[in-house]
């Protein structure tokens, strides 16, 4: 295997669980263990109750556009890439708590939408390195436009 010329995550005491679950192709995040509530980013505490205690949930690996932009100027580890796009992807099920910023597979950038409904795939770019990225969900036509 060529090695993994670009840049790739540092997990800290907080997100190294996250990063152990792309790793096992699952998305995890922290709930909070007083109030209930997801967590995220991982972090230390809860944002809303304050309460250190929490366990992890495997979320969907499903969700949905929220905003995204075209990269048309690239970092050079990613330049023979662009243009391409990056997307702000709200998951399933979290109550719009856990939004992942990911590159789109699987699709050309023109047709990126904002509510596209999209799947996580997972990229196992080193031996110890997973990396989630999104790719339209199969079968799924984007949401009408309003007035439609
Ligand atoms: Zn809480």
């Amino acid at each position: 295997m060529a090695e993994y010329a670009r840049p790739l995550p540092l997990p800290d005491s907080d997100s190294q669980a996250y990063w152990n679950g792309t790793h096992e192709h699952e998305l995890r995040a922290q709930r909070c263990a007083t109030c209930n509530r997801l967590r995220w980013p991982p972090q230390g505490f809860c944002p809303h109750c304050y309460s250190w205690d929490f366990t992890w949930d495997t979320l969907r690996q499903t969700g949905s556009v929220q905003s995204y932009v075209v990269v048309h100027q690239a970092h050079p580890a990613f330049a023979n890439e662009a243009p391409y796009a990056v997307a702000r992807v709200v998951i399933d099920e979290t109550d719009a708590a856990v939004v992942l910023i990911s590159s789109l597979v699987d699709t050309p950038w023109e047709e990126v939408k904002v509510g596209m409904p999209v799947e996580a795939v997972f990229d196992d770019v080193t031996p110890d390195v997973t990396l989630p990225r999104f790719r339209p969900t199969a079968g799924a036509s984007p949401p009408a436009p309003a007035g439609a």
